[in-house]
């Protein structure tokens, strides 16, 4: 047995927030576990920043990728479906290109290893006999709400927003109403008994490996892996999975224009790989930093048109941000500021010595990514479980700071950016965040490092897929 190499077979549904984790968990299982990985990784779009990403890893020895285009299901969905419902039934239709996928391949996989919008391939591993895990790219309090969904369903009435209590969770810290998970808002949409299906595929895992580490989470792994109503299943933490440095990207003009800078003094806006925000809230934003005299580096994308829940951008009609970024500001902020449009190198702008700080939306990938630099941040959740993860970081491990009203419920004014920025660069609550966060850091730092809980994880993972398929 010693001898057999573990072949995982790594599926990831479409979306840059999905492929980017299961990507950066094969290269792990590889290069630090000595597995073979297949990635099966099913595309909708070809933009850039994926074809960056299928390139960065196709030199990796014994890590293969095979993508699986998505099948066009425009014509059986309504046109305002929202993100989940497209996501659920693009990866259904998946399911015989994965069957026929799996069959083909040589050697066979010993095991399939999902994101959470590919459960229903659980057929496919049930049919040929191997077992099947999911990898959660976010955070155990999120997990654990996630499958307690299916427990509140049953005993909620009414929609989960106009509850006065927060939701209990056994063993884990309760959600605010406010900060349930998209599509809980409204209940009556489909979107919502497809987000149930996908909470019982959860259940029906032979695991849960997770983008978290012991320290950060131990009461929620512990309520996890003890109690019933959350499934009790194996837990594996294998977090953070994070994007290193890319020497490549080191060239890029931005990070050139950090390096001028002194040290912890440039703040970094950027809403994730789609996120979007109205003309109103640039605005708002645009002039926040200006006045707040920050140094400042910001991901701008043109405003967001009318669905703010679309898989994929949907730009308004620009020709560039000079035509949606309040006027002047771009001249204005020249010697302070630097704009770059859609998509910048997210990580090595994090890691350069000249920020000091981070204005995010709260994706699970920023957020592990802000940790392991080191940085505090302003909140500004937008969708999916970033509510949570926003109350998880400024509440409960206090490394970051919020507006005081949701931004999904009311623009952020000026002001209150400004304070905001000032106080994360300048004041003592920054101070004390950045102390925090340092403590955080090295937590996170050893987890994955040889030995460390993450580390050992894994090692846990492997031997357990052995006695299932043995
Ligand atoms: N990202 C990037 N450059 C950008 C925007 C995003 O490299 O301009 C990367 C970021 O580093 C992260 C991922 O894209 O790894 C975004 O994932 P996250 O979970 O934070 O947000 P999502 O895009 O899923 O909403």
């Amino acid at each position: 047995m010693a001898s057999k190499q573990l072949h995982v077979a790594l599926l990831a549904s479409p979306g840059m927030g999905h492929l980017v984790p299961i990507f950066l968990l094969g290269h792990n299982l590889v290069t630090h576990h000595s597995l073979r990985v297949t990635i099966l990784a099913v595309t909708a779009t070809t933009t850039h920043s994926l074809t960056q990403l299928l390139t960065s890893f196709t030199t990796t020895t014994n890590l293969s990728i095979i993508q699986i285009p998505a099948p066009d299901v425009s014509s059986v969905l309504p046109t305002d479906a929202k993100v989940i419902t497209q996501l659920c039934v693009m990866m259904r239709e998946t399911i015989p290109a994965i069957r026929t996928t799996i069959s083909s391949m040589n050697p066979r996989p010993h095991v399939l290893v999902g994101d959470i919008f590919s459960t229903e391939s659980w057929q496919v591993a049930e049919e040929f006999g191997i077992p099947k895990y999911v990898f959660v790219t976010s955070s155990a309090w999120f997990t654990a709400f996630f499958i307690y969904s299916l427990v509140l369903d049953k005993q909620v009435v009414g929609q989960y927003v106009d509850q006065k209590e927060p939701f209990e969770i056994p063993g884990c810290k309760p959600v605010r109403p406010e900060d349930v998970v998209d599509p809980m808002p409204n209940r009556y949409d489909e979107a919502y008994s497809l987000y149930l299906d996908q909470a019982i595929g959860v259940t029906l895992a032979d695991g849960l490996l997770i983008n978290t580490w012991e320290d950060l989470e131990p009461q929620t792994l512990d309520a996890l892996r003890n109690n019933e109503s959350l499934g009790r299943k194996p837990v594996y933490t294998v977090g953070p999975v994070c994007k290193r440095c890319e020497p490549d990207m080191l060239q890029h003009e931005v990070v050139k224009w950090l390096d001028e800078k002194p040290d912890r003094s440039v703040v970094y806006v950027s809403f994730g790989s789609g996120g979007l925000i109205s003309l109103e809230e640039i605005h708002e934003l645009a002039w926040g930093l200006e006045m707040s005299r920050q140094r400042f580096v910001w991901v701008v994308r043109p405003p967001v048109e009318h669905d703010p829940d679309s898989l994929f951008f949907k730009y308004g009609q620009f020709d560039g941000p000079c035509d949606y970024l309040p006027q002047g500001f771009l001249s204005r902020t020249k010697k302070v500021g630097f704009v770059v449009p859609s998509w910048a190198p997210q990580v090595e702008i994090l890691n350069h010595v000249s920020v000091g700080g981070f204005v995010t939306h709260c994706g699970w990938n920023s957020v592990p990514e802000s940790i392991t630099s080191g940085l505090p941040m302003i909140v500004w959740p937008l969708y999916a479980e970033q509510r949570m993860n926003a109350t998880m970081l400024t509440e409960e491990l206090k490394v970051a700071v919020r507006p005081e009203v949701l931004p999904t419920k009311k623009v952020v004014g000026r002001e209150e950016i400004k304070r905001m920025v000032v106080d994360l660069m300048e004041g003592e609550r920054g101070n004390a965040m950045k102390t925090e966060m340092n403590r955080l850091k090295e937590g996170a730092k050893k987890a994955i490092s040889e030995n460390g809980s993450s580390y050992l994880s894994i090692f846990k993972f492997i031997e357990d897929c052995w006695s299932r398929i043995q």
